[in-house]
């Protein structure tokens, strides 16, 4: 479903402002931090000022149409997905990739059988290198 019509069923309309924030999120290879987002956007169309990124990423979160991720200390958003994936996230470039991995949802099993927890959200984040850039360097 495209986002407008997503929106419409919730009576909210497509702005430019949104528009422009969630194709800054669906076109980017890598999580992006909300001051990132604000600079591409603002790139975009500099008429679109930070405030409006900033309620814009609110109101898409609210419709769990995006996905703020807490891995850092920076929060960093992309368009919204089931936990079931694990982060790939290159050291080098940044660039985010998605693997699926069945034991992300065995893991969410396994904690809420013995640790007398349940839980909601599951972020794994794997650092590392990817496929496009040199392998880091063998110490000597
Ligand atoms: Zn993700
Ligand atoms: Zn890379």
């Amino acid at each position: 479903m495209e986002l407008e019509d997503i929106l419409r069923e919730r009576d909210f309309r497509l702005t430019r402002p949104r528009r422009v924030v969630w194709e800054v999120l669906s076109e980017s290879e890598r999580h992006l931090s909300a001051a990132e987002i604000a600079e591409e956007v603002h790139r975009r169309d500099p008429g679109i000022n930070v405030s409006s990124v900033y309620r814009t990423l609110a109101l898409l979160a609210e419709l769990d149409l995006v996905r703020e991720s807490r891995l850092t200390e920076t929060s960093t958003w992309e368009p919204a997905h089931a936990d079931a994936v694990i982060h790939l996230v290159c050291e080098n470039c940044g660039a985010t990739r998605h693997h699926d991995a069945a034991l992300v949802e065995d893991l969410r099993a396994e904690i809420a059988r013995t640790a007398d927890f349940a839980p909601s959200v599951i972020d794994v984040r794997v650092s590392g290198t990817c496929a496009k850039c040199p392998a880091p360097s063998t110490p000597r």
